[in-house]
């Protein structure tokens, strides 16, 4: 058995209750080294093989993970975040399917979500945004062309940048290009929930600026978006005058 597991943004204890059991009962343990916490690695048994895929192509990785199934043993692939975001779990669970090697995938908390933590912020405010828009800035990995950056800066929703860190310069001009102008509020938010976070706020007209004072090139997200900004409406659903099916307005 292999089960995927999220490891969380960064802080050890941000693991789900499940995922820190499954890497107790773990025979190995192939974690995404670049951005894995290492004392996440604590709570695995003593005698529980360790492998930082960091430094391994994606055969060496399904190379483990088949020898473990032989020898009847399960392994634990640690992957940053929620592995459904840019986590390349995909061809694996499709290598694994062929090799008749059953899986699991236990979720975790996103690194877009420990973000939003950081900033005390809510990504959906009535009368802002009610939409996320997760993406990224097209680099060595493109990006469809319906999905290049100005694009989907039309919208003007609250939107969230993966991989980017190292191009604020571009994606500043992107969206610039869409519905955000100079002085829509935007963050970035490095290393989001470990012990060395850093929150960096402004605007969009200053974002490049921004990423080369504080020297961000990797493990950041930018966050864009007037949900970031000070107006909003109320909710519907806490409104003492709206009905709803639990509690009769007022
Ligand atoms: N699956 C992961 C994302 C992996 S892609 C998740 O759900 O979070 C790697 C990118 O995620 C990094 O380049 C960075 O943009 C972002 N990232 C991961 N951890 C982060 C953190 N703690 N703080 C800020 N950005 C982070």
């Amino acid at each position: 058995m292999v089960d995927f597991v999220g490891a969380g943004p960064g802080a050890a204890d941000l693991i789900t209750v499940r995922g820190k059991k499954l890497i107790g009962e773990a025979d190995c343990i192939i974690y995404a080294g670049s951005l894995v916490n290492p004392e996440l690695l604590s709570y695995a048994s003593g005698d529980c093989l360790i492998y930082n895929s960091a430094k391994m192509h994606l055969e060496q990785v399904l190379g483990v993970m088949e020898e473990m199934e032989a020898q009847g043993k399960n392994t634990v692939r640690l992957h940053t975040g929620d592995p459904s975001l840019y986590g390349a779990i995909r061809e694996q669970m499709d290598a694994l399917r062929k090799r008749g090697i059953p899986f699991r995938i236990c979720p975790g908390v996103s690194s877009f979500c420990g973000a939003a933590a950081a900033l005390e912020a809510e990504y959906t405010l009535p009368e802002v945004s009610q939409s996320v828009i997760i993406t990224r800035m097209e680099g060595r990995t493109g990006v469809p062309e319906r999905e290049k950056l100005h694009l989907l800066a039309e919208h003007g929703a609250t939107m969230v940048l993966f991989l980017s860190g190292g191009m604020a310069g571009r994606v500043q001009e992107e969206l610039l290009r869409g519905a955000y102008t100079e002085d829509t509020p935007c963050a970035i938010v490095y290393r989001a929930t470990w012990q060395d976070e850093k929150v960096i706020r402004g605007t969009v007209g200053e974002l490049c600026k921004l990423a080369d004072e504080n020297g961000i090139t990797s493990t950041a997200l930018i966050v864009v978006g007037d949900v970031l900004g000070d107006d909003y409406g109320l909710s519907r659903l806490y409104d003492r005058h709206f009905t709803t099916a639990y509690r009769k307005g007022e």
